[in-house]
C-alpha cells in the first residue's frame, strides 16, 4: 500500500525507533505515546485490521511476538501493569488502517484511560445475545 504509513516504516522510507524485528513483524515506539514505552507492534505485510488477518500466518505468529514484548516492557521500565490494545476500525478508534498491537506500559494512578461503562443486560437480553452469536 503506497500510501500506507505502516508500510512505509515497514519498509524503512520513514524512520522509527525500532525496539524489536523479524521476517514478519517491526514493533516500534507509538509516536504519540500514552505512556513512554508505548510501543505498536505491526505486521510488514498490509493486512487492514483483525478480520484480514484471520486465517494468515501471521495470525499465530503474532502472539510470541506481544509476549516477549510485554516482557521487553517489563524488565526496561517495570511499569505496574501493562494493557494489549487493539482497535479494528474508526468506530473502534483505528486511526492508522495498517492492523497493529499496542502495547502500553501502566502505572498506578496514571492518567490514561481505557474505560467504558458497563451496560446492565437483563437475563433475556444476554439470551438473547447468546443466541445471535455465531458459534
Ligand atoms: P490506532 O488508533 O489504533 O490506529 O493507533 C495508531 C497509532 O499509531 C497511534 O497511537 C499513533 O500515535 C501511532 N502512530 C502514527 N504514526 C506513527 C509514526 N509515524 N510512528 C510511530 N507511531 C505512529
Ligand atoms: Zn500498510
Amino acid at each position: 500500500m503506497s500510501d500506507c504509513i505502516f508500510c512505509k516504516i515497514a519498509e524503512g522510507e520513514i524512520p522509527s525507533h525500532t525496539v524489536y524485528e523479524d521476517d514478519d513483524f517491526k514493533a516500534i515506539l507509538d509516536i504519540s505515546p500514552a505512556n513512554p514505552g508505548h510501543t505498536v507492534i505491526i505486521p510488514k505485510r498490509h493486512v487492514e485490521n483483525i478480520f484480514e488477518l484471520e486465517n494468515t500466518d501471521l495470525c499465530e505468529k503474532i502472539f510470541p511476538v506481544v509476549a516477549k514484548l510485554s516482557n521487553n516492557l517489563k524488565e526496561s521500565f517495570n511499569p505496574d501493569g501493562l494493557n494489549v490494545l487493539q482497535n479494528n476500525g474508526t468506530a473502534a478508534g483505528q486511526t492508522v488502517f495498517h492492523f497493529h498491537i499496542h502495547l502500553i506500559p501502566r502505572y498506578n494512578n496514571d492518567s490514561v484511560q481505557i474505560k467504558w461503562t458497563p451496560k446492565e443486560l437483563t437475563q433475556e437480553e444476554l439470551k438473547s445475545v447468546f443466541d445471535s452469536y455465531v458459534k
